[in-house]
């Protein structure tokens, strides 16, 4: 139930405002790669300033520029931290629309980033500006983050700032789009290639050579039964383990022995799966062993990124709670849960270093559809965003407010 302080609170919530933020971040291209964020770094940190908030800069590498600010006083431990990203995927090939253009259309605003998610920082930012107008106090300090590399492992973004003590709280809310649903819960990840080199000679001499396409030829068929058997590992709602190879490059003409050959494999783990993405390299590292034991001209290696483990954010954890409260008392509906037949949204997200690292349990909820995400043509609905702002704001309060009440 709302109360009437909450009720004026949320009436300083102002469309329009969230709205003219949302189409100005679109028009704003942040692609990452190449990764510069400045400019909506400055966008942000200035909207921020212009409401009275204190907010500053972290730039770990020049051009890569994350927003820190916080509402209410007191460098603490905040009751709450929002997050949201600077940066966006490349618009890439397919659009019938401008994607920089921040058009608005049929209820939706359209473009690259206004669903993932320029919409999820706009109701950030119209929740703050609510949370200023109504001259709310804070009794705890609520952080908000804005990172920018999330669409590349978030390592100087999310990563950087939680590592190096830059945030901390007791919980957390990541505006990815969610279509408003909560997700508390997140599958891994690793890449990895794998090389296999050979020794170059002209084919008609082919017995002088050593044939890196064929190694990995076998190479790969040896990795198949580890594959089906990573395929029938299923979690509760029959979501798989895949260990799929994807790309793969070698050899140079037709007449000549290939001296190098390439695999690039995808190992996904779905959410609440028991298994790391770290046991399966040491499986994969095992066959490549034993393979080498029965063939001497064989010469392999493996690499690999940052294999992300998948998580789960305890069920019980207080901001589920109170996301769903604050969801229920602004559309009179109840927030739909993420349901593990369904995929989360991303892998190796911020929720995941907020989590694993900081250990701020934390949900992703936010405007636009998952399904929007990195697509041609994105867009976001416009009453999301103005839900989202509302349910920030009420959030915001309860969680840190003085007289807010923590449920
Ligand atoms: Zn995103």
């Amino acid at each position: 139930m709302l109360r009437q302080v909450e009720a004026r609170l949320l009436e300083a919530v102002d469309d329009g405002e969230v709205l003219k933020l949302a189409r100005e971040m679109v028009r704003i291209p942040s692609e990452n790669p190449p990764g510069r964020v400045a400019d909506m770094a400055r966008y942000v940190l200035s909207f921020l300033e212009g409401l009275g908030v204190v907010a500053r800069t972290v730039e770990p590498e020049p051009g890569r520029v994350n927003v820190l600010a916080s509402l209410g006083s007191g460098s603490g431990r905040a009751g709450l931290v929002f997050n949201g990203h600077l940066d966006v995927v490349p618009a890439g090939p397919g659009w019938t629309v401008d994607p920089y253009g921040g058009m608005v259309q049929g209820g939706r605003l359209w473009g690259r980033g206004s669903a993932d998610m320029k919409g999820g920082l706009a109701a950030i930012l119209g929740a703050v500006a609510a949370l200023v107008r109504a001259k709310v106090a804070f009794e705890r300090p609520v952080a908000l983050m804005f990172t920018c590399d999330e669409e590349t492992g978030g390592k100087l973004g999310a990563g950087y700032l939680v590592r190096n003590g830059y945030v901390s709280g007791d919980m957390c809310v990541v505006c990815e789009p969610s279509g408003l649903r909560l997700i508390h819960a997140e599958g891994g990840l690793c890449w990895m290639t794998i090389t296999t080199h050979g020794r170059s000679a002209h084919s008609v001499l082919a017995w002088r050579g050593v044939n890196a396409v064929e190694k990995m030829v076998q190479v790969l068929s040896a990795l198949a039964p580890l594959q089906r058997e990573l395929g029938a590992v299923r979690n509760a709602s029959g979501k798989r383990v895949v260990l799929s190879a994807n790309v793969i490059r070698g050899g140079v003409k037709v007449n000549q022995v290939p001296d190098a050959c390439e695999a690039l494999l995808d190992l996904r783990i779905p959410a609440g799966v028991d298994l790391s993405a770290e046991q399966v390299l040491d499986r994969i590292r095992a066959v490549l062993a034993d393979l080498k034991m029965r063939d001497p001209e064989l010469r392999v290696e493996l690499s690999h990124g940052d294999p992300v483990t998948p998580f789960e954010v305890p069920p019980d954890a207080p901001v589920i709670g109170l996301v769903k409260e604050a969801y229920r008392d602004v559309t009179g509906q109840e927030c739909a849960p993420w349901s593990p037949r369904e995929d989360p949204p991303t892998d190796d997200s911020d929720l995941y270093h907020l989590w694993t690292a900081g250990g701020i349990p934390g949900v992703y909820f936010g405007p636009g559809e998952i399904e929007q995400a990195h697509v041609a043509d994105e867009f976001v609905e416009i009453e999301q965003l103005r839900q989202a702002a509302r349910i920030y704001a009420l959030l915001a309060y309860r969680t840190c407010a003085k007289g807010g009440g923590v449920a």
